[in-house]
């Protein structure tokens, strides 16, 4: 991963996953409230059935209180009737206790006049949180209620035995209505206590129920908020890059269209002189003369071609990617140096090699451009009036970089013009060249992320150091 898209990444962790958070927050705070709901649902349909269970037990003891003084057998019916609900919600208990969901357990709480649309959540909570400390305290009360009951059906049955066979007496009267006070005031407490221990974990449910949507809001909320910042910052981020991308192409344009007006100048400068030559030569019959206009012929071409060869340096060094390969320095020099000795007088020039580094890594194709260019500007600008002239040429490691040094004892470059020989399309001498060398030069150098300085002094010489980092990063 290059260093950039590292930086990126740091700087925008990515989205996907506060947008999963975010996702799995809302899953589960649905779940949790659809399961909270669900669970107060039978909370309240359990407090709803032990109300028809302490309504049952109170009307069963009255009526059977009611028989135990008239003996009217109308109120011992009644008092089976509402018997009924308590101990079908008893039956119930026990066979859910043992065998879970099942027919019998549902008729069961049916008799005990529970809501047949809430037998799904009573027999739910019961068999799936038996053993949860509330409700099995819950179910311990019921029990022990159920034991009650089971002792007021046994006196039912002493009284209805009594007086079915008429020995019922004032003191047996006296001996039922304590007992069946005593058993209803126990059961009160008993279910007192059962509706005391369900409120109890109704509202420990809601408070969890509270804790849990407030967490998970607060996440869902810091994870959108964290979103959104994230995406503005992306936003600002690339509206920057776009409108670097714009400056960086306003700059291309313009720069685009200088090259194309003073190309399209440039290209057809020695064409019209050529043609001028052609001309002339034409009516000439003096050979001396025409082989002088022969000669002008073939500095014009020269020059074309010279022209032509640095317009396709300018578009390869623009278009072609660069390509980190081993490149022999030695050999780049050896191929300038024998191309450019068509140059005027660069066979009268000493070459002098001092190579301490040959093999680099680096763009084989931008170091040609480089060293091509920075030598012809050598020959190019020699001093003819030297006795001797000489181009000197170094390859050194220095801080860890690669240096190559291009220096000659040539004519200088003048103070006032050290500052624009890199600019597009500038040249001291329009004969000499089109203006466009150095400007390559520097471009292929940033390229390959280096660097170009220059030291010159006019008549004693120009050198030109070009420093190639040994490895960088794309
Ligand atoms: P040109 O095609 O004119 O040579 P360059 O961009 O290569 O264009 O060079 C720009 C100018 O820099 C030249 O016109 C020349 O004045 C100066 N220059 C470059 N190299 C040298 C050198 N080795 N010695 C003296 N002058 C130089």
């Amino acid at each position: 991963m290059s260093k950039v898209n590292f930086l990126k990444k740091l700087r925008f962790p990515n989205v996907f996953i506060l947008l999963l958070i975010v996702f799995i927050s809302c899953a589960l705070l649905i779940c949790i409230n659809i399961f909270t709901i669900k669970i107060l649902s039978a909370n309240r349909a359990y407090v709803n059935g032990e109300s028809h269970y302490s309504k049952g037990q109170k009307d069963a003891s009255r009526h059977l209180i009611t028989y135990l003084f008239t003996k009217d057998k109308n109120q011992w019916k009644l008092y089976q009737e509402e018997l009924k609900v308590p101990q079908g919600d008893g039956i119930a208990r026990e066979t859910l206790l043992k065998a879970g969901d099942n027919e019998v357990a549902r008729k069961a709480l049916l008799v005990g006049r529970n809501h047949q649309e809430d037998l799904d959540d009573l027999i739910w909570l019961f068999v799936n949180f038996k053993q949860v400390s509330y409700l099995s305290k819950a179910i311990h009360e019921w029990g022990q209620g159920d034991q009650l009951i089971f002792k007021l059906f046994v006196i039912g049955e002493q009284i209805n035995a009594k007086i079915s066979h008429n020995i019922l007496t004032i003191a047996d009267q006296k001996k039922f209505l304590q007992e069946i006070s005593i058993l209803s005031d126990k059961l009160t407490v008993n279910e007192r206590n059962f509706s005391n221990t369900l409120g109890e974990g109704t509202r420990k449910i809601k408070f969890l129920l509270t804790i849990f949507n407030v967490i998970f809001i607060l996440i869902i909320i810091c994870s959108v908020c964290l979103y959104y910042s994230i995406m503005v910052k992306r936003l600002l981020f690339s509206k920057k890059e776009t409108e670097a991308k714009n400056e960086n192409l306003i700059l291309v344009n313009h720069e685009l269209d200088r090259f194309v007006y003073s190309a399209s100048h440039d290209l057809r400068s020695p064409i019209t002189s050529l043609k001028g030559l052609i001309e002339i030569t034409q009516l000439e019959d003096d050979v001396d003369q025409i082989k002088e206009y022969l000669s002008l012929m073939y500095q014009s071409l020269i020059k074309q071609d010279q022209f032509i060869s640095d317009i396709i340096d300018y578009s390869k060094n623009k278009r072609k990617q660069i390509i980190m390969e081993p490149v022999s320095l030695q050999d780049l020099f050896s191929e300038a140096i024998s191309q450019l000795m068509h140059i005027e007088n660069a066979n009268r020039i000493t070459f002098r090699q001092e190579l301490l580094v040959d093999q680099i890594q680096s763009d084989g194709l931008r170091l040609k451009i480089i060293i091509s260019n920075l030598l012809s500007n050598a020959i190019k600008y020699a001093d003819i009036t030297k006795q001797e002239m000489f181009i000197s040429i170094k390859t050194y490691i220095q801080e860890g970089s690669n240096k190559i040094e291009v220096a000659d004892n040539g004519i200088g470059i003048n103070d006032e013009f050290k500052d624009y020989i890199f600019e597009m399309y500038y040249g001291t001498n329009k004969n000499k060249g089109s203006g466009l060398g150095l400007y390559i030069v520097k471009e292929a150098v940033e390229n390959i992320k280096g660097n170009i300085s220059v030291f010159s002094e006019s008549n004693i010489g120009s050198k030109f150091i070009v420093t190639i980092p040994n490895a960088y990063g794309t």
